[in-house]
């Protein structure tokens, strides 16, 4: 049976006080927990997230990379750098980059593919918007990001890699998706993954759900057969929040 990845994307926030702060109060609360905890800080905090956490259950994360190892690239961080302090995870493809910074499935792709290469775990973001679920075309633009965004990504870098399914007009809204339609697309991706791995892979496959996540629907999300786990924003800022979403399943 699996456990669950729990990971939290703080995005733009928390300073180097306020993140030791918060990693101390969550190293307590979380210490039991059988689930994978993982969490994403911005660049500058991750060095001291990683010393903070050393010995713990806590993992960190970036929340992302750029997919060439050094080069002209200003303001970009190359896979290495991140693996070298000691970084395990990084988010690609999170919504509010392909909204914001002009990622697209291919640039996520070359992301993964370089992050992979480093040693880094990729937790990669796919999700519709409103406009594109209500017109009924969820499921191909699923289908697509997948297609594109794991083009060239074999058996075992997929085995390295989690995928968040984020519907974008759940992200930072207060609307969640219903366990059911959560469960629905989450299934509906794991079959795209069996049809470019197979079953036994698309099993293995850790999915997440990520959207307005929180300590009062947590559970019921999370004990849906298809849920591997949460991307948590917003509940992540906040050390009795985000655990409680830790603690919120059990093996
Ligand atoms: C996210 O940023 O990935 C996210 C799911 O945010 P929130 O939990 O705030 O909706």
């Amino acid at each position: 049976m699996k456990n669950k990845i729990i990971a939290g994307n703080w995005k733009m926030n928390k300073n180097q006080a306020e993140a030791e702060k918060l990693i101390s109060a969550l190293k307590p609360l979380v210490k039991d927990s059988k689930n994978t905890v993982i969490i994403c800080t911005p660049y500058l905090d991750l060095e001291q997230a990683v010393c903070l956490t050393a010995g713990t259950n806590i993992h960190v994360g970036a929340q992302n990379c750029h997919w060439a190892e050094s080069g002209a690239f200003t303001g970009e961080v190359a896979p290495s750098m991140l693996k070298e302090i000691g970084v395990e995870y990084v988010i690609l493809g999170h919504s509010e980059r392909r909204q914001y910074f002009g990622e697209t499935n291919q640039t996520v792709n070359a992301r993964m593919k370089a992050a992979l290469e480093a040693g880094l775990k990729p937790i990669v973001c796919i999700g519709e918007t409103l406009e594109e679920r209500n017109s009924g075309r969820m499921q191909e633009v699923l289908a697509t990001q997948i297609k594109e965004g794991f083009e060239g990504i074999d058996e075992e870098q997929l085995r390295r890699t989690i995928v968040a399914y984020e519907p974008i007009w759940a992200i930072g809204t207060g609307v969640t998706a219903t366990n059911k339609q959560a469960n629905e697309a989450i299934g509906f991706c794991r079959s795209q993954f069996e049809e470019l791995y197979g079953k036994d892979e698309a099993q293995k496959l850790y999915i997440q759900y990520g959207g307005s996540m929180n300590a009062v629907n947590a559970a019921g999300l999370l004990n849906q057969p298809e849920i591997d786990g949460g991307l948590i924003g917003g509940a992540s800022l906040d050390a009795e929040k985000f655990s409680a979403i830790v603690e919120a399943y059990k093996i």
